[in-house]
C-alpha cells in the first residue's frame, strides 16, 4: 500500500499545490503516495458551520474549537502519526522527514487564527511540529514543507540522479559545493581535484569541504555531530 498523507485544513484548495509538480507530483500520479484533504469546515457547528470562537480570558483573535477539530480528526484517524503544525512545536528536521517516510504516512492538522484549543491537542496527543522560528498565517505552507521533505525520501521518488545520500543533513553535515560546465567561468575555475578523474580524491575533497562549511556556517550542527561520534 502506498504512503498516505491526510491533511485537515480550512483551505483545501491549497493542496496539492506545489506537491502536484516535479518529483512529488510525479510520485503522486504514480501512486507512490496519496493525499486526501479534509475541509475542517465540514465539521463546523450550526447553520454557518462555525469552526472558531473567541478566546476565554479575552484577547485578540479567534481560537479553533476543540469539538470541531476533534470530529475532523476522527474522520481520518487510523494510527498514523498525528501532527499539529504550530510555531510552538519542536523544530522540523531531516531526521523527522526520514522517520515519517519510514512509516505508513501521517495526518497533518493545519491551524488558522490563533491556533487550536489546547484541549484537542492534548486529547488527541498530537505531535506539535514547527517549520521554523517565524509565524505563518496558517499551517498549510508548513504542511506542504513537511510533505515535500518527506515524500522525496520515499522509495522510488528520487532516481539515482537525485540521490539523497550526500545531501545536507543526511550525515549531520551540510553538503559540499557543486560545479558544472564551463570549467572556466567569469574568471573562476573549478577546483582541480574535481577534474582529476580520481574518485577517491574527489570523495575526500568533498568530505573535507562538507566539514569545513558545516563548521563555519552551522556550529550547532557541528557540535551535535561531534557529540554523537
Ligand atoms: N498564535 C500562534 C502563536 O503565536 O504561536 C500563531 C498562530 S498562526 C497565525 C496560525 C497557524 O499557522 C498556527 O495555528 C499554525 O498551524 C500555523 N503556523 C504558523 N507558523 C508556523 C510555523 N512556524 N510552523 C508551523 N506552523 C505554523
Amino acid at each position: 500500500m502506498s504512503w498516505r498523507a491526510s491533511v485537515l485544513t480550512l483551505f483545501p484548495d491549497m493542496f496539492p499545490g506545489p506537491l502536484g509538480q516535479s518529483l512529488a507530483g510525479k510520485a503522486l500520479a504514480e501512486a507512490i503516495w496519496s493525499l486526501d484533504v479534509t475541509d475542517i469546515r465540514d465539521f463546523g457547528t450550526g447553520k454557518h458551520r462555525k469552526v472558531d470562537d473567541t478566546p476565554f480570558g479575552g484577547g485578540a483573535g479567534m481560537v479553533m474549537r476543540p469539538d470541531v477539530v476533534d470530529a475532523a480528526v476522527a474522520s481520518v484517524a487510523d494510527g498514523r502519526p498525528l501532527v499539529y503544525l504550530t510555531p510552538r512545536g519542536r523544530r522540523f528536521t531531516q531526521a523527522d522527514a526520514q522517520r515519517f517516510a519510514a512509516g505508513e504516512g501521517c495526518i497533518l492538522v493545519c491551524g488558522r487564527y490563533e491556533g487550536l484549543d489546547e484541549r484537542v491537542i492534548e486529547a488527541r496527543a498530537m505531535q506539535e511540529i514547527s517549520i521554523g522560528d517565524y509565524v505563518l498565517s496558517g499551517g498549510e505552507l508548513a504542511a506542504l514543507v513537511l510533505l515535500d521533505a518527506t515524500v522525496r525520501l520515499l522509495p522510488g521518488v528520487m532516481g539515482a540522479a537525485e540521490s539523497a545520500e550526500d545531501e545536507s543533513f543526511s550525515a549531520g553535515l551540510l553538503e559540499y559545493p557543486h560545479y558544472t560546465r564551463p570549467a572556466e567561468w567569469a574568471g573562476k575555475s573549478v577546483p582541480d581535484v574535481l577534474l582529476s578523474g580520481n574518485h577517491a580524491a574527489v570523495a575526500a575533497w568533498r568530505h573535507a569541504a562538507s566539514e569545513q562549511i558545516t563548521l563555519r556556517r552551522r556550529p550547532d550542527l557541528w557540535a551535535a555531530r561531534s557529540s554523537h561520534s
